[in-house]
């Protein structure tokens, strides 16, 4: 079949590689017809992971079941699904409390809790952006999508990452209906943040960033752009809501911050967020912190270490959440949204490209090309 290939950093290639097949009773097979580039495969591609070439990468995955393990029950050949990128078992005690993301079954691991599709450090899986995906767990990990699944079919496969993950955020947050949120990045996740406290009733959000394209995007959806290339954001945040700071907070960059000049600083959102929201509000923390030493022998120890000012956190009373979404755990409720009408997170596309242009899309994407906001693949 055909994938994209992880060759190197910068380095990737659509080739042909063994077909994924069933491997496992209990697996799915599916054959995928929308895929997306996310965020997140930018730390793999930027070559910050140590991921080893040969992945499949593609963790956004949507298609149709085109063969079921002696095993499997709930799903049937021809059901349109959508998968969760992270994969559980749902019978772990994570995942029986809901916590898919750090499911304590499928990773190879038994120091590891979570597994993904094609992502470094979250096991084996390949990924979707190929022609078919194996689906451990197909009974559990496929979330069936009503009639309209063809029709709305940009809507869903966002169903897999960055609306639950966008919404997971403002959960972490604990955000109320009447609450101002601040969000710090406007890329996809950001984006989705800020459109999920839209929707759960926030009385004001703002969303921080310096790409135009990306703060217009938010702006049409009635959210505040903060331009931190043209002033300090804290301050910009401050004045709009009277010098008190946001109800709640939400990280959506990771350790990939800069400021518009470029300059890394991998603390600067979290401390930013501190200061933005008021003593005692709530902040919720999606961005990735990733490897920063990539030869520190212990998988764990190899995450960030970030200067995080943890003194003004504790003396302002704040909260935070952490972590994956759990994106089983919202799924049905969010394509029950969309499937309403009441949610239609595919104003978010970009592009749309066939798998063969899936190299250019990278390209574009990583380099945050004006107009680049998210890229859907169709194998
Ligand atoms: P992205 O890289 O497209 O967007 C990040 C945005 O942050 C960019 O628009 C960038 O300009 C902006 N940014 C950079 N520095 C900033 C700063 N100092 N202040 C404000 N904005 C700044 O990525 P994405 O797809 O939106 O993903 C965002 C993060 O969420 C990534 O770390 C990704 O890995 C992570 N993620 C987490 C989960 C999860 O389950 N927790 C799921 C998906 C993605
Ligand atoms: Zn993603």
């Amino acid at each position: 079949m055909k994938a994209l290939v992880y060759d190197g950093p910068r380095e990737v290639h659509v080739k042909d590689v063994p077909d994924a097949r069933i491997e496992q009773s209990t697996d799915v097979l599916v054959k995928i017809t929308s895929t997306n580039i996310c965020g997140s495969d930018l730390h793999m591609y930027e070559g910050r992971t140590g991921l080893e070439p040969g992945m499949v990468l593609g963790h956004e995955n949507l298609g149709i079941v085109a063969e079921v393990g002696d095993a499997v029950v709930k799903v049937t050949t021809g059901d349109r699904v959508c998968l969760p990128f992270n994969i559980g078992c749902g019978f772990c005690r994570n995942c029986e409390e809901g916590l898919t993301a750090f499911c304590l079954t499928v990773h190879p691991d038994p120091k590891m809790a979570g597994a993904a599709f094609g992502f470094a450090g979250m096991g084996p899986f390949w990924g979707g952006q190929a022609e078919y995906l194996r689906v451990p767990f197909g009974d559990f990990n496929c979330l069936r999508l009503p009639e309209d699944a063809e029709d709305k079919e940009a809507d869903y496969v966002m169903l897999s990452d960055i609306f639950p993950t966008g919404w997971h955020c403002t959960r972490l947050a604990d955000m109320q209906p009447g609450n101002s949120v601040v969000v710090y990045g406007a890329g996809p996740v950001g984006l989705m943040a800020a459109y999920s406290a839209m929707i759960q009733g926030a009385s004001q959000v703002m969303i921080v960033d310096r790409h135009p394209d990306r703060l217009r995007l938010a702006e049409q959806i009635g959210v505040t752009p903060i331009d931190d290339s043209i002033g300090d954001p804290v301050e910009q945040v401050l004045d709009l809501t009277g010098g008190r700071g946001a109800d709640r907070g939400c990280e959506c960059v990771g350790y990939q911050a800069h400021d518009p000049q470029g300059h890394e600083d991998a603390a600067m959102t979290m401390n930013r967020l501190v200061d933005s929201v008021r003593f005692t509000g709530h902040i919720g923390v999606v961005g990735i912190f990733l490897p920063q030493d990539q030869n520190a022998p212990d998988e764990l120890e190899r995450n960030g270490k970030i200067a995080f000012d943890m003194g003004k956190f504790w003396f302002k009373g704040q909260k935070a959440g952490t972590g994956q979404a759990n994106v089983k755990h919202y799924n049905r409720q969010l394509r029950d949204l969309i499937h309403q009408g009441r949610a239609t997170p595919s104003w978010i596309v970009s592009h749309e490209l066939p798998l063969a242009e899936a190299e250019s899309g990278y390209q574009h994407f990583d380099a945050r090309d004006n107009g680049w906001t998210k890229v859907v693949l169709h194998p």
